[in-house]
């Protein structure tokens, strides 16, 4: 059937890439669950929130690579472009090299092509090159330590090495990625969070004074109250442009959550360290399992595993707006209920 007319069908999912929170993620998980479904789809006024609308490097790749592994059709695909129209095929395995070409997020390409990786029919090395630690993304670590540990628990294998940093605003970082796929994902739960098992304080530096990463450490210690055995420096070479940010690790026994901040010109290290303190005192404080970023993640996959459910501290606009993205291709519904003082978040296939 020549294109267009499969653009009128009726399984074509129409999005509207301004509603809720009007970000990339709207486009990134339409193509995960157009991939997944094989429902074609077709977005308009793309990312129409954020200061630059349109599709920046990150958003194109995160299409080209969709559009590789579904061996799709796609109209609308170009820099800065507002609209798309997607038709996917087949999902393949095998190997792929994704390269952004700027520092946009490599991790949430990844993201983008993953839930059709681990659910198709062989496994599958995937390289990325780009930005591997940016702002308003999971950093590598995030998706290394707390996001694919959820995921693996769902019954797919996701072994992710990260072989070059890459740093806003030059990029050039590298993440390799081998999936073994599964025949049924399972659903998982993740209730009451229990107590905290392991912390940890990771400064890192590339291409940049120690001193740094020193007054980081410094300033979570003396926030968090913790001594020099939770507090680790990583000074590292391996960038092509200098970076800098603070991670909070905190594992329990049914999640590991990170808190990221980064430095950048005109904050001092102190400011840098007390947001990701902050941060991740708020978790410690709440009995919920799942921070933010995690919750408004998990909502794809538990929707594709046909339920779960998770406590959560909060649920911000991300979670809401990528909840209708999902009932869109999904027959799906999503609970979600306050109870002394957090959220629990319930997904089911009707
Ligand atoms: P968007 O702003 O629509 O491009 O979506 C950004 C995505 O990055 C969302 O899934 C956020 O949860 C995720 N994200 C942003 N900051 C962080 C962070 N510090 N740690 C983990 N995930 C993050």
């Amino acid at each position: 059937m020549p294109k267009t007319e499969v653009v009128k069908a009726e399984t074509t999912v129409w999005i509207d890439g301004s509603f809720g929170e009007g970000g990339g993620q709207i486009l990134r998980s339409s193509l995960s669950l157009s991939l997944v479904t094989g429902k074609p789809f077709r977005i308009e006024n793309i990312r129409a929130n954020r200061q630059k609308p349109g599709l920046l490097r990150q958003h194109l790749t995160a299409v080209q690579a969709a559009a590789e592994i579904g061996s799709a059709e796609v109209e609308g695909a170009a820099l800065g472009s507002n609209a798309l129209t997607f038709v996917p095929g087949k999902v393949r395995s095998g190997e792929f090299r994704f390269a952004i070409g700027t520092a946009g997020s490599g991790t949430l390409v990844l993201q983008t092509i993953l839930p059709a990786l681990i659910t198709a029919d062989g496994p599958s090395r995937i390289e990325i090159e780009g930005g591997t630690h940016n702002p308003a993304a999971p950093p590598f670590d995030f998706l290394q330590r707390s996001f694919v540990p959820l995921i693996e628990r769902m019954g797919p294998k996701v072994k992710l090495e990260l072989q070059r940093y890459g740093f806003y605003p030059a990029g050039g970082g590298r993440i390799v990625v081998e999936v073994t796929p599964t025949d049924v994902l399972k659903p998982i739960e993740l209730e009451k969070r229990g107590e905290i098992t392991s912390k940890k304080a990771t400064a890192l530096v590339a291409n940049l004074p120690y001193h740094i990463a020193r007054r980081e450490l410094e300033t979570v210690g003396k926030l968090l109250n913790w001594d020099a055995e939770s507090l680790r420096c990583e000074d590292t070479k391996n960038s092509v442009s200098p970076g800098n940010l603070v991670m909070i690790e905190l594992a329990s026994s049914s999640v590991t959550e990170i808190f990221t901040a980064f430095g950048k010109l005109g904050v001092s290290a102190e400011d840098v360290a007390k947001d990701a303190a902050e941060q991740a005192r708020a978790y410690m404080h709440s009995i919920a399992a799942v921070d933010e970023h995690l919750a408004d993640q998990l909502l794809l996959p538990l929707a594709l595993a046909g339920g779960g459910s998770f406590s959560a501290v909060n649920l911000n606009m991300h979670a809401k707006t990528n909840m209708e993205v999902i009932r869109q291709f999904l027959p799906v519904q999503f609970g979600m209920f306050e109870a002394e003082g957090h959220n629990r978040v319930t997904v089911q296939l009707q």
